[in-house]
């Protein structure tokens, strides 16, 4: 079977690793390099951290953040935006809570046995900590934690001279750059067409199956994804007090990992679709209150793919294979995401309930 995966990104190279690995000739369509939407990235490994965007509890977070020059509003996909107002508040079913968990517990366990098979890239299970500078972040923090209908586990902690912390010590983090090296290995034999693909439809004739994982650029098949902009930057730092491997400073947005030889640090949540890290000065100002950093390595812009209640979308659409959505979580969910297309190209899986789209597309049509 023919199958081509559009978008050399996390979810693309998750989705061409499991075609592969269940026989299906691949080839990824990728316009620029294999990782590039996606490289930037913290590389948290965080499905329990999942925010459902179309509640009122995260557009006061977003408010607080613009009121902090967090989060600026640039441009947002309109379609995108009336979905958002329309589903305002309203729950998913229980139903879609219980495949998120599924796909959560399923990319913890697929990034650990990737390692266990060999940690090629920077691979640590040591938690996550979410420092709250201010106190009410922090109980905000703590209650969506013990509140979350995904479960994770969290304690209290503290990050000595920072402040509490909410510690997950589930959650795992790695090296995304290293992480696109072992997938470009795990991948030999695929075929990779350097090419920018803007009829979607037109690849239907020459292959048995087309899967859509083109991050924001999946929105020009009429689905309501938005982008929001944010940066990562590879650096060389003192810390400026003892920091663990993975830790975000909630009230900035910010995401410091420790990697082997550099730190990635990361932040930015802009409503934007715009090219260019203008704005990467800011975000090592943010750090400096743990970290001083001493040179750059190198620096990237991503866009978050974004859906209006946050659950990422995997369905049929139009008779294309579509995987897009995960918005802050794409790492966090690619290899269930990655999975579920490819079983849905492969045909052992009709849809997915909510996750696929249609039920909370429907009630939509009109917009
Ligand atoms: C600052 C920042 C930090 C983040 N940190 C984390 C984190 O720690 N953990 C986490 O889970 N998530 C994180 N994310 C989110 C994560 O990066 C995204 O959710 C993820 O990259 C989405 O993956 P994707 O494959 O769906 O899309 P993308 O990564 O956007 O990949 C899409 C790919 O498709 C290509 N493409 C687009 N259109 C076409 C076309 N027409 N033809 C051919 N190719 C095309 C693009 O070049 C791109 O390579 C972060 C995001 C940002 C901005």
């Amino acid at each position: 079977m023919r199958v081509a995966v559009i978008g050399g990104g996390i979810v693309g190279l998750f989705a061409a690793y499991y075609l592969k690995r269940d026989g299906a000739e691949v080839t990824i369509f990728e316009r620029e390099y294999l990782g590039r939407g996606s490289i930037h990235a913290a590389g948290l490994i965080e499905p329990y951290r999942f925010d459902r965007i179309n509640s009122l509890g995260m557009i006061v977070k977003m408010l607080r953040y613009m009121a902090r020059g967090i989060t600026r509003v640039r441009q947002v996909d309109p379609l995108w935006l009336k979905a958002l107002l329309r589903t305002l508040n309203r729950s998913p079913p229980q139903e879609a809570w219980e495949r998120a968990r599924w796909m959560a517990e399923f990319s913890l366990k697929e990034y650990r046995r990737l390692a266990e098979e060999r940690n090629d890239f920077d691979y640590d299970e040591s938690g996550l900590y979410e420092v709250s500078l201010n106190e009410r972040d922090f109980e905000d923090n703590f209650r969506d934690c013990l509140n979350s209908p995904l479960r994770p586990k969290c304690e209290e902690a503290e990050i000595k001279g920072l402040g509490r912390a909410v510690y997950f010590p589930e959650l795992a983090k790695v090296s995304t750059e290293a992480f696109i090296e072992r997938m470009r290995r795990e991948l030999n034999g695929v075929t990779v067409a350097k090419k920018e693909v803007t009829d979607y439809l037109s690849l239907k004739g020459e292959f048995d199956e087309v899967v859509v994982a083109s991050g924001v650029n999946v929105r020009s098949l009429g689905l309501p994804i938005t982008s929001f902009k944010g940066y990562g930057f590879r650096v060389i730092g003192n810390e400026r007090v003892k920091l663990p491997v993975s830790v975000v400073l909630n009230d900035y947005g910010l995401a410091i990992v420790k990697n082997s030889g550099y730190v990635k640090l990361t932040a930015g949540f802009e409503a934007d679709f715009s090219r260019g890290i203008s704005e990467g000065e800011r975000v090592f100002k943010l750090a400096s209150r743990a970290i001083e950093v001493v040179r750059v390595i190198d620096g990237l812009e991503g866009w978050r793919p974004c859906t209006h209640d946050g659950f990422p979308l995997v369905g049929k659409f139009k008779g294309l294979v579509v995987a897009t959505g995960a918005c802050r979580l794409g790492w966090s969910f690619a290899p269930a995401m990655g999975k579920m297309a490819s079983d849905l190209a492969l045909g052992r899986e009709k849809g997915f309930g909510y996750i696929s789209g249609l039920n909370r597309l429907e009630g939509l049509a009109e917009l």
